[in-house]
């Protein structure tokens, strides 16, 4: 059977080392640079698709890595010339947190589709259908592939079932997604929740009612992708997600290797030679070195079997990880997987996929540290207006309770209706920077940390951000960058000296605590210098809750504001954050400036 092209059963294998491999097990920060070497031999094995785009790439090749992702599509377009690419599409959210207007969607699409991909998969977090007419109409137009998904979710406990998400949801789902274009359909299990059995009967019943082929997109998160993968092979899946294994287990995909050897000699045998993946897999092993700290895990377990009761998806695991790894809370992470099923219950059992995983994780990781639902981003009062779709339950009246009635959307409205075209408004907005359209789109989808990354790109603003990463690696730098650095802040009398080890070498580090020092720069504060150390009231100030990036202020200095007008827009765990004035008052300093990150403690404004 091996290699038969008579073999019409053969399973087909997309693999995601390039995509969500990395993006579950580390963040995605797999540099281009390193996913280069093995691109080539990746495309010699054979593979269905390689998933090498889309979800979190874009986002975090802009913001930590300060690569330009639609550079990192072309070249691996330029060395992976026959297995078609796939990329990951989160519906009217494209790949970004939000939904974006219609001409947004196309002209993503096109130019997606022109940069090199051929598979389109596309989902929307609450399985609204209306979320993904733009887009399938979009991929249409340019004669690529569309494969819809359907988000895989349960109610509560491990199963199939209950109120919600019955086998006929799954059904009904596919159905409609088949009527709507698909030209195959996905079930996307981003939390590993679907059980070996559950797979079986679910794709026995789905391969009974749909024509077009039906892909598996599981995590091993919980421990039993491989049993389902298996299972779901057993009841006729056509094509299943796989990773290689130095990126494979624990929130990743199955492993390809194991998968590839249990078909060997069955009636489905993919046909893939294991020499050629054994090799990519040595030299990815070989890559990853470097990125030890990146793929270190706070657990020794390399399963986590209470993702059935958190549900929180792979890429969600790592990041609220390194959230919570910035706030300095990382002894929290129990207690916010805890407080996660609540949330999601309250909300109305959305599955857990970007970006409501995101919405619900920040506002866990939020209710922990602020207090439950004291804190609300920006993004979690839209959902509540029905702004990202239909929930698929009733959301609990205390929530909805705090929402004007008015702003509620109407069932029948499709969200994306209500956006105004954006990307004139973008074009003319970065014109002085530059009139690419892949800018203007990375610029649209990300406009704070987007327009940070695109004036580094187009040599306006120093690299900072790789510089720094690359100076972490070699200890040395650290200091002769500081001895370099002319513009070094005055010490003040709490200086203390620590001596910091570093793998058989120490530094002497002197550490002097800023809180007190309100800005180090007198052209932002007004203030001459000698004043810094002046104390201020504790109730004058507005503090950085959590660590966060600085979308916009509100104010300006010398505005006379009223207790709880919003002062600033903080973006902060991928969610916007209002933060209002803490008294009514006049705004006497603005520490930094739109774009600015910021650290939890920060003195962001003053109100006197
Ligand atoms: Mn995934």
């Amino acid at each position: 059977m091996l290699n038969n092209p008579e073999n019409k059963n053969t399973v087909k294998f997309t693999d995601t080392t390039f995509r969500d491999g990395h993006q579950s097990l580390m963040a995605t920060r797999l540099k281009t640079a390193d996913m280069e070497p093995i691109a080539e031999l990746m495309d010699s094995i054979g593979f269905h698709s390689m998933e090498v785009w889309g979800g979190a790439t874009f986002d975090v090749a802009t913001r930590y890595l300060t690569e330009d992702p639609w550079d990192r599509l072309r070249r691996f377009k330029s060395l992976i010339k026959s297995t078609p690419l796939s990329m990951l599409l989160r519906g009217q959210s494209l790949v970004g947190y939000r939904n974006y207007a219609d001409d947004v969607v196309e002209k993503f699409i096109e130019r997606s589709a022109h940069n090199g991909i051929d598979i389109f998969r596309v989902f929307d977090a609450l399985n609204d259908e209306r979320n993904l007419e733009k887009s399938t109409s979009a991929i249409k137009d340019v004669s690529k592939h569309l494969q819809l998904a359907i988000c895989y979710s349960v109610t509560d406990g491990g199963s199939m079932g209950g109120p919600i998400y019955t086998l006929d949801y799954f059904i009904n789902k596919a159905k409609s997604l088949e009527s709507m274009g698909a030209d195959s359909i996905c079930i996307k299990d981003m939390a590993g929740l679907l059980s070996p059995f559950d797979a079986y009967n679910l794709f026995s019943e789905l391969k009974k009612y749909i024509k077009v082929p039906l892909q598996l997109h599981t995590h091993y998160t919980s421990g039993m992708a491989s049993m389902s993968a298996l299972k779901a092979i057993e009841a006729g899946v056509d094509a299943v997600d796989a990773c290689l294994s130095p990126l494979a287990l624990r929130t990743s995909q199955p492993a390809i290797e194991p998968l590839v050897m249990s078909l060997k000699n069955h009636f489905r045998d993919s046909g893939l030679q294991l020499e050629l993946i054994h090799q990519a897999s040595d030299q990815l092993e070989s890559i990853l070195k470097k990125y030890r700290q990146d793929l270190e895990m706070p657990r020794a377990s390399i399963i986590d079997a209470k993702v059935l009761s958190h549900q929180i998806p792979g890429g969600m695991i790592s990041n609220l990880i390194s959230q919570l790894k910035e706030l300095g809370a990382l002894d929290k992470l129990e207690n916010v997987l805890a407080d996660i099923p609540s949330t999601r219950k309250d909300l109305g059992y959305p599955p857990l996929v970007t970006p409501i995983s995101q919405m619900v994780g920040s506002q866990s990781v939020s209710n922990i540290l602020n207090g439950k639902y004291n804190m609300i981003s920006s993004q979690l009062q839209n959902y509540l207006k029905g702004m990202y779709g239909k929930p698929p339950a009733k959301v609990s009246d205390d929530l909805i309770n705090g929402v004007d009635p008015k702003d509620i959307l109407n069932q029948d409205t499709r969200p994306a209706d209500l956006l105004k075209p954006e990307i004139t408004d973008a074009t003319t907005t970065i014109k002085d920077i530059t009139t690419d359209i892949d800018d203007i789109l990375t610029y649209t989808l990300y406009p704070t940390t987007g327009m940070k990354f695109l004036r580094q790109k187009h040599g306006l603003d120093p690299v900072t951000k790789v510089e720094k990463e690359e100076q972490l690696e070699k200890p040395t730098p650290l200091i002769s960058k500081i001895d370099n650095n002319s513009q070094l802040p005055t010490k003040s009398s709490s200086v203390k000296t620590f001596n910091v080890f570093v793998e058989g070498q120490y530094f002497e580090v002197e550490v002097d605590p800023v809180y007190n020092k309100p800005s180090t720069n007198p052209a932002v504060t007004g203030k001459p210098e000698s004043e810094e150390k002046t104390e201020i009231p504790e109730g004058d100030i507005l503090l950085a809750p959590m660590p966060g990036t600085i979308s916009k202020y509100n104010v300006q200095l010398g505005d006379q504001i009223s207790k709880g007008n919003v002062v600033l827009i903080l973006e902060a765990m991928k969610m916007e954050n209002a933060l209002s004035a803490p008294k009514s008052g006049i705004v006497t300093e603005i520490s930094f400036k739109d774009g600015d990150m910021v650290s939890k403690g920060d003195i962001l404004a003053v109100i006197s």
